[in-house]
């Protein structure tokens, strides 16, 4: 971590003090967004008071109400216009009280958070017989019926990755294994944590039953005490472990705020970024997805400022229930017909970005040149890749054939607290939160400013696999 650090900082220091060629003003006008946003305090300010003054606030919930409320209060008083709430329908899942423990061979708690979407135990809890499976793929191969009245569980590891990839090949464990766990009979479930690094603390997040399973009971243990069931499971006694979870769902309704920085020349041609509003309960979603809306919001505002009044327009979206999976269906079925140019979201923490990913054949273009030029002294590259996937709410319009842009954060680290109530404040380093305000102000300055059409080129992109 120390070493990371120490880069960003001196990537920072390295940041060549001469002004592009005065032939240049579209690079020379990017790069002065990029300098004031190394040092600006509006993604730091924004993350300490939704963290202070919100706190955690799971989608459909009374929090959810009040972020809501201080999301609207402050794209106003950062000059937003037009600034909104747009409702849609959630289903709201609460926790409840919660416990686990290993009954025998002798009695010994276990550190676990229900998933989001759990059904609940009945009120006096389920006990059973656990059966531990190494790997997730252990329990596909398990046959029909052969966990009859158990309680499945999986202590798969998850791989620490940059790009966070450990996160993405390791989430079925959590999605859709209390439905595999279900059909094989079993009468609760549980995992491992989606997680990196050695806490006690468990790391949650949804899950999704399937069709034609039985709904049943679901939760992510702590790291360390999937492994203690490993090492328990290892002297082949039978294991009995009780499981209690009193989660309620309820139907409410979630708000994704927005506002706009208006264009002064094709105002009507917009560029949507944002984070998302919604957070686990645990801790106060300090980096997910505090962050992710604070740095949009921060660089939205920094390209936008004067005397750079964009040509097009600039808009932030707040996404209202990202966690769960609602927000996506209801800002696509709401935007789909917008003039968009590009979307993208910023949703892995506050770590720096090493690459962006553009739209399909745009890396030529010379506006996204001049963009790789500006970027290139925060020690970010414009990847060969295209973005295949913006971020989870804007999924849906990816589908339909709305360009994407994809900055890709360092998440080595972002897994260690991710979902847990380790997802604190503390955890934001100030200087790699404004690389990613200095990237995005950048992107947004050079797109909104030019006529640059990603649209050539861009297929509708496939479904992507839920995150
Ligand atoms: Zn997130
Ligand atoms: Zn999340």
């Amino acid at each position: 971590m120390r070493r990371i650090l120490i880069a960003a900082a001196l990537s920072v220091m390295a940041m060549p003090a001469a002004a592009a060629p005065p032939s240049d003003p579209l690079r020379a006008g990017a790069e002065q967004v990029r300098d004031q946003a190394l040092n600006d305090p509006t993604a730091y300010d924004f993350v300490e008071s939704l963290t202070v003054d919100v706190g955690p606030r799971l989608a459909g919930s009374e929090a959810s109400a009040r972020a809501r409320d201080w999301g609207l209060a402050r794209l106003r008083a950062l000059g937003f216009a037009n600034v909104h709430a747009e409702a849609f329908p959630v289903t709201a899942w609460a926790r409840g009280a919660e416990s686990a423990e290993v009954v025998s061979p002798h009695p010994q708690k276990l550190a676990i958070l229900g998933l989001g979407g759990s059904v609940p135990t009945p009120p006096e809890g389920i006990e059973a017989q656990a059966v531990v499976f190494a790997t997730y793929a252990d329990l596909l191969a398990a046959p029909v019926g052969t966990l009859a009245g158990k309680i499945a569980v999986v202590t798969q590891p998850m791989v620490r990755a940059q790009d966070g990839s450990g996160y993405g090949a390791g989430n079925a464990v959590r999605r859709a294994g209390a439905s595999e766990a279900a059909r094989r009979g079993a009468v609760a479930y549980l995992h491992r944590s989606l997680a990196t690094g050695e806490s006690r603390l468990p790391h949650t997040g949804a899950l999704n039953y399937e069709e034609g399973a039985p709904k049943i009971p679901a939760a992510a243990l702590s790291v360390i005490d999937a492994e203690l069931l490993d090492h328990m499971a290892a002297r082949g006694q039978p294991i009995r472990i009780r499981l209690k979870l009193e989660s309620t769902s309820t139907p409410s309704t979630a708000w994704t705020v927005m506002g706009d920085i208006p264009g002064t020349g094709k105002p009507d041609e917009a560029i949507i970024v944002g984070g998302h509003l919604d957070s686990w309960d645990p801790g106060t979603g300090a980096i997910d997805d505090g962050t992710g809306m604070a740095i949009t919001v921060a660089a939205a505002r920094l390209a936008g400022a004067a005397p750079h009044r964009p040509r097009r327009t600039i808009r932030v979206a707040l996404f209202g229930a990202e966690e769960m999976d609602f927000s996506d269906a209801a800002f696509t079925a709401a935007h789909k017909d917008d003039k968009l140019v590009v979307v993208g979201e910023s949703d892995s923490g506050s770590d720096r970005i090493w690459s962006v990913q553009l739209p399909k054949d745009a890396a030529g273009k010379p506006e996204m040149k001049t963009l790789a030029t500006v970027l290139a002294p925060l020690t970010i590259y414009v990847s060969a890749d295209p973005s295949r996937f913006g971020g989870s709410d804007i999924a849906g319009l990816s589908q339909v054939g709305v360009p994407t842009v994809s900055f890709r954060q360092d998440a080595s680290r972002y897994f260690d607290w991710h979902h847990s109530a380790d997802d604190t404040l503390d955890k934001v380093d100030r200087t790699q939160l404004n690389q990613n305000v200095a990237a995005w102000a950048s992107f947004l300055y050079i797109v909104a400013n030019t006529d640059v059409d990603f649209r050539a080129g861009v297929a509708p992109a496939a479904p992507p696999a839920k995150p």
